[in-house]
């Protein structure tokens, strides 16, 4: 009974212990994620929407800086009427257009400055004749293309003949006469150093790739680190499959889109630039910005651990010591400290097993105080207590370590002698009771001051073979009822 209660209760502790872990992990995992989840989602729409559009508008205010007003300035040459008449009256003083341009490369530092005439394919620019071009030279292939164009000019990355061959924007304008018809192509060339150092800033500062396409998609301009110039974007693995939209997009707002390189985010910035013709690309790696975040997250769950483990430390050194006074108090007489009777019958089952097995004598003794209704009626019920308390403090200090005792009833106790014949248990109990008849109990309480005797009477029997509990108990009360019959003051036993 006692064991099964046991059991039961040690279950019932740990399936709470195992609850409350539940629950404060769910609740610590659940906050946790879920301010990972909104910081992130804040992060990434932050940066979709403010940082990368920011990033655009300040590459766009520099392009405008940097490559219109040399459009302006190509708009001004081409509808200049003293280039033009030049052309119309045939090219005649060199001189006078070496001039020109020499003047407007220097005022504007332009890296070149050039006009090429339809009449007489002639290249001039700051330093003289060029060349002559030709429709069958493939470097000389972009005038043809200028010539046929629809709009009124075009801005071409390419390398600059006259300088040496580096990297050049120009802006090729077309010129037409009064009437009208194409007469040949001026306008100014801009190193793009400018602007790829400008890319390179904003991407060693902020870790963002910064692009231009064409309207092919076609990489126009990037910055040093990015090799792949010239590829085109719908090759470029992810954002391949963003190109028809990017390139479909010709209105001044940019858009927002993401896609995944592995399990990497990135996230996209696109705007067209109509000045140019091409589109403008931001994009940004969710990694790093989000990496912080992550190993909040981590620290979170860490501390989360922690506090769980201390909580549950904590309630199970609780729970453990609550349940120990629990099932101390369920098995304890509280005046005398004695085990009481249910917690006894658990004891005796088990010591009437051993002795069963080791083929040990063992005996019960049944301890009745001899008038104590009398004892409360003319000294009070408290000193009747005390009483009690000390016969139990008696009968503890004379019996062995081994030998259990306990508080059978009101003022009766239960002995049980391990490993004892009937002979000396009669023998313990005889001297037991001697002691107590001795002793003076005023002495031990302030609550009386005459001197204060007790006998008590005994009845012992030692448990047979087989014999049942209730068997054994009834031939040591037998005894005891012999023993008060007989004067009290007595030890008596069951044969
Ligand atoms: P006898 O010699 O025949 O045993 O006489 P007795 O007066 O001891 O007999 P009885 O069993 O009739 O009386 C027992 C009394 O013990 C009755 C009850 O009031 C008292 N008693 C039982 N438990 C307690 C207790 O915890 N404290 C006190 N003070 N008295 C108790
Ligand atoms: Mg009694
Ligand atoms: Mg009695």
């Amino acid at each position: 009974m006692l064991r099964l209660s046991f059991m039961q209760k040690m279950l019932k502790k740990y399936g709470l212990l195992v609850w409350l872990s539940l629950i404060l992990i769910a609740g610590f995992v659940s906050t946790t994620v879920a301010s990972f989840v909104v910081s992130r989602d804040a992060i990434q729409q932050g940066i979709s929407e403010q940082t990368l559009p920011i990033t655009g508008d300040n590459v766009y205010s520099e392009i405008q800086k940097d490559i219109l007003r040399p459009v302006f300035v190509s708009s001004q040459m081409a509808h200049d009427t003293f280039l033009r008449d030049w052309i119309i009256n045939g090219e005649e003083d060199k001189d006078q257009i070496v001039k020109y341009l020499k003047e407007i490369k220097q005022k504007n530092h332009a890296i070149s400055s050039f006009l090429i005439s339809d009449q007489t394919r002639n290249y001039y620019h700051a330093d003289g004749v060029l060349k002559t071009i030709s429709d069958t030279e493939p470097r000389d292939q972009w005038f043809f293309r200028v010539r046929s164009l629809k709009s009124d000019y075009e801005t071409n990355v390419d390398i600059d003949m006259a300088n040496r061959d580096t990297m050049t924007i120009f802006i090729n304008y077309r010129i037409l006469d009064y009437s009208g018809k194409f007469i040949g192509v001026t306008g100014i060339g801009l190193t793009l150093d400018t602007m790829k150092n400008l890319i390179d800033s904003y991407q060693t500062r902020f870790r963002r790739n910064i692009f231009f396409v064409d309207q092919k998609g076609n990489i126009a301009l990037a910055g040093n680190n990015m090799k792949k110039i010239r590829s085109n974007l719908s090759a470029m693995p992810g954002l391949g499959s963003l190109a028809p939209q990017i390139l479909a997009n010709r209105k001044s707002e940019s858009q927002h889109l993401e896609y995944k390189n592995g399990t990497e985010t990135i996230l996209v910035n696109a705007r067209f630039i109509p000045e140019l013709g091409w589109h403008l690309l931001v994009e940004q790696e969710m990694g790093n910005e989000i990496k912080p975040l992550q190993n909040v997250f981590l620290i979170n769950i860490a501390i989360s651990a922690g506090i769980t483990l201390v909580i549950l430390a904590i309630l199970l050194l609780t729970v453990r010591r609550y349940q120990r006074r629990l099932e101390k108090s369920a098995s304890t007489d509280t005046l005398t400290n004695l085990l009481n009777r249910q917690a006894f019958d658990f004891v005796f089952q088990q010591a009437l097993l051993d002795s069963e097995r080791s083929r040990q004598p063992m005996c019960v003794v049944l301890l009745d105080i001899d008038f104590f209704k009398k004892v409360n009626d003319k000294q009070g019920h408290l000193v009747g207590d005390h009483v009690l308390k000390e016969i139990a403090l008696i009968s503890k200090r004379s019996l062995r370590e081994s030998d259990i005792i306990c508080r059978w009833g009101g003022e009766e106790f239960l002995i049980l002698l391990k490993n004892c014949t009937l002979e000396k248990a009669t023998s313990i109990a005889e001297n037991l009771r001697n002691t107590i008849a001795n002793n003076d109990f005023s002495r031990t309480t302030d609550l009386t001051r005459t001197r204060l005797s007790i006998t008590v009477s005994m009845g012992v029997a030692e448990c047979k073979d087989k014999e049942s509990e209730a068997s054994v108990f009834e031939r040591a009360d037998l005894a005891l009822y012999q023993a008060k019959e007989n004067g009290r003051n007595s030890v008596y036993f069951s044969e």
